[in-house]
């Protein structure tokens, strides 16, 4: 009988620990959110965590951007944030729109308010598997958090990660083979064949290659562990990147959708905002 891997309870604990650390703070915290309006998905998701944030007593400001605005006027506004001591992190929810070289907005971000760990210079301490020191992409840093506290054991397993983003996929890959997994990175171009072939011998899938319900295959490991990394809009409902029934049918453990990554996505950023706060607080 398979397991669930509950993103939505734990949450809740973390979340509920950040209320308490937040109460005692002898400092302001604040996260200040960038997004194209015009993006319905992005104002939904910069919603969902300023309500969080406000949960847990996390002060925010919104910076609504539309598709007249140009780079330039991006960093400008990156920039004060950063000089900004009232705020502690800045999340750039993407996509800002196709004129903008998101990349540049990125790196723009001072490497101590980067609540989504996506600046070249702390993507650069992940691969140099300096986590302690930096801050990693609240999705793969949330699914790591999951499978810590269902005592995964990591080390000489076979994961396969599909999907090569810069916000997950390639994150997850390493945060995989920083804790000693061996890892297939797959994407769009990975013969299907092998795919199959991977999925097989993998301990760990994790599947984000934003396609809803697209993930079926047969013959996995009846011991495997399967995380669904994918939110996507399905007749008003949001439906994950892998066919729930079928694939729990084969294996040990499983994230359901909703109530699985999303959740903790959110939890992680807001712990991402608390813990860069007291860090410029303390000035180390
Ligand atoms: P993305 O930037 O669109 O990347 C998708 C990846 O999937 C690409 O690397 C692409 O390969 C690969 N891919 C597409 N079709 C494929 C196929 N047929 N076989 C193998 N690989 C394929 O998406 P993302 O930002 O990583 O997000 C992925 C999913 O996760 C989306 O559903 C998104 O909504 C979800 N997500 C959820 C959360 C959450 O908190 N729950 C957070 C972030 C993202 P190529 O590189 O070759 O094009």
């Amino acid at each position: 009988m398979v397991q669930i891997l509950d993103g939505k309870k734990l949450s809740k604990k973390i979340l509920e620990k950040i209320a308490e650390n937040v109460k005692e703070a002898a400092f302001s915290i604040k996260l200040a959110s960038i997004y194209n309006e015009k993006n319905p998905g992005s104002k939904m998701y910069v919603g969902m965590k300023v309500r969080r944030a406000a949960s847990v007593g996390i002060d925010s400001e919104e910076f609504k951007i539309d598709d007249t605005w140009n780079t330039d006027q991006v960093l400008r506004l990156i920039d004060k944030l950063n000089h900004d001591d009232s705020v502690s992190g800045i999340l750039v929810q993407s996509p800002l729109g196709q004129h903008i070289d998101e990349s540049a907005v990125f790196n723009a971000i001072s490497p101590i308010k980067d609540v989504d760990g996506l600046a070249a210079y702390n993507q650069g301490l992940l691969f140099e598997n300096a986590e302690e020191k930096h801050v990693v992409s609240a999705t793969p840093a949330g699914v790591m958090a999951l499978l810590k506290a269902y005592d995964y054991s990591f080390t000489g397993k076979n994961a396969l990660v599909i999907g090569r983003s810069v916000l997950f996929g390639r994150p997850m890959s390493i945060l995989l083979t920083n804790a000693d997994m061996t890892v297939t990175l797959a994407h769009s171009k990975t013969p299907t064949d092998q795919l199959q072939q991977f999925a097989q011998t993998a301990d760990l899938i994790v599947v984000a290659v934003g396609k809803a319900n697209w993930f079926q295959l047969d013959h996995l490991k009846a011991t495997a562990t399967v995380i669904d990394v994918g939110a996507n809009k399905l007749d008003g409902q949001t439906v994950g990147d892998v066919v729930f029934q079928k694939t729990a049918a084969q294996v040990s453990w499983i994230t359901p959708v909703p109530g699985g990554v999303g959740p903790m996505t959110i939890a992680t950023l807001i712990q991402h905002t608390y813990e860069l706060a007291k860090f410029q607080h303390r000035g180390e």
